[in-house]
């Protein structure tokens, strides 16, 4: 993208210190300094982004007070909340103590944080600094989110059996149990979150990562709901193709291997950065996959595999059976495996970046959400989009064996490729001249501009 000269007007950024909101946070940086920002990335010291990626940031390191035991802890909920409390104080503290690398608190002309991180907004009111959330989940998901909060209020949540199946009205296609519950320890955290992270307050505008043909109804509710301008920009990855993003380093050795299978032959299988399997899913998805007599390239996080540093645990036999047309890697070039003219099919926990990724390069999807917007994507990429085939229940390896034939081999399975390229193609019309994200890009810089 073309540089706008170096007039250098400054942004701090605050992205989430996780993988999937790390990755559209560094993106939008990379594509704001392209317009001729400079950008500081504010981020915490848990999970922090790899600064020698992006030599043109100045990155700052926010202390977050947070102790070994509070990182190992599994409630991801509860660990936000902490790191909102935590991090207030000396984040006001990093932007007016004036430390060499630090721009004077007058020069920022905004502070642009990911929702979850809203102790942010809080530090740019009192320092009269201007404010914009980025939402990295959907416009879907943020808009059913209250729709949580009510049914609590009613005694509803967990929701019961016999509403799981039913339309959520007004939110048709999704079901209740497509809503985006957490499963990640408390519910009382979780839905205090919610409540704090959907608050913008004070803050200018929202930014989110989507594409306006693809999610017009929930964008024009949110257009009703909020004040502010909503700027759907997206997807960022294909307007920042070049930001290094990984908190985990890549496995590029799949490449050559991918190189070598026939054209859209490949299924390649990832749940993103956060979900875990246990011993029995794991066998299950293996031996569908072995099953379906498929090439697969398979993305399995060392530690995501309760008991089992990586793959030792498991069975031999799969191994000597798929050695021929498997590759198993720890974490992939997800972007380059996705655009690889081997790769027909994509396995995926439908994470939103994931979503997007795969989407972007036309590339159709067994959905196999795990918890939160996984569940709202998968029903739109299935029953709105139609781009996607469902697995539903239980792991299963007769399911998932014939999930991926049916995807890779059968006529449905050819039809939603076929239109998942035509969103492809309507994904690459909106990042280009006359777009739909490229008109909100430059809407977003006027208005960062006039700050
Ligand atoms: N990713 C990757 N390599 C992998 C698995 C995932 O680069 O082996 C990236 C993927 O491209 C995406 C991000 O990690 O950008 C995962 O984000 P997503 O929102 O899909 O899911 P989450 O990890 O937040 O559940």
């Amino acid at each position: 993208m073309e540089s706008e000269g170096r007039n250098g007007k400054k942004l701090i950024l605050v992205p989430g210190p996780f993988q999937g909101h790390l990755t559209p946070m560094l993106q939008l940086a990379t594509i704001l300094k392209s317009k001729g920002f400079s950008i500081t990335i504010a981020h915490t010291h848990f999970n922090s982004p790899d600064s020698s990626a992006h030599p043109d940031f100045t990155f700052l390191c926010i202390p977050d007070g947070l102790s070994e035991e509070e990182v190992r802890n599994p409630d991801l909920m509860g660990l936000v909340l902490r790191l909102n409390v935590n991090c207030e104080s000396s984040f006001r503290e990093c932007l007016t103590r004036g430390t060499n690398s630090m721009e004077p608190v007058d020069k920022i002309c905004c502070i642009i944080y990911d929702a979850i991180m809203y102790f942010s907004e809080a530090v740019a009111r009192d320092l009269k600094i201007p404010s914009i959330a980025l939402h990295t989940s959907s416009a879907a998901t943020t808009i059913v989110r209250p729709i949580l909060l009510q049914l609590k209020a009613q005694g509803h949540i967990p929701i019961p059996d016999s509403m799981l199946q039913a339309l959520v009205p007004l939110h048709q296609p999704l079901r209740f149990k497509d809503l985006p519950l957490s499963n990640f320890g408390s519910l009382d955290y979780f839905l205090e979150l919610l409540v704090l992270a959907s608050n913008i307050r004070s803050s200018s505008a929202i930014i989110f990562n989507t594409i306006h043909c693809l999610e017009e109804s929930p964008l024009a509710e949110l257009h009703q709901q909020y004040q502010v301008p909503i700027f759907p920009i997206g997807p960022l990855h294909k307007l920042a193709p070049t930001s290094a993003v990984s908190l985990l380093q890549d496995d590029t050795g799949c490449i050559p291997w991918l190189d070598k299978q026939t054209h859209n032959s490949v299924i390649y299988v990832s749940l993103g950065s956060i979900a875990h399997l246990d011993q029995d899913q794991l066998s299950e998805m293996a031996w569908g996959l072995a099953n379906s007599k498929q090439p697969f390239l398979w993305v399995i996080r060392p530690g995501s595999i309760p008991g089992s540093e990586w793959i030792e645990s498991m069975d031999e036999e799969f191994k000597e059976c798929v050695k021929d047309r498997a590759c198993i890697v720890k974490w992939a070039p997800q972007k380059k495996v996705l655009a690889h003219d081997s790769v027909g099919g994509f396995w995926s926990h439908c994470g939103w970046n994931s979503t997007l990724e795969s989407i972007g390069e036309g590339v159709p999807i067994i959905c196999q959400p795990c918890f939160g917007d996984q569940n709202v994507n998968a029903r739109y990429l299935t029953h709105e989009w139609k781009v996607g085939l469902e697995l539903e229940g239980e792991i299963e390896r007769g399911t998932v064996e014939r999930a991926v034939r049916t995807l890779m081999k059968k006529k449905e399975g050819e039809e939603m490729r076929q239109r998942v390229l035509d969103l492809k193609h309507k994904c690459d019309v909106s990042i280009v001249d006359g777009g739909s994200s490229c008109h909100y890009l430059s809407k977003l810089v006027e208005l960062l501009r006039s700050f």
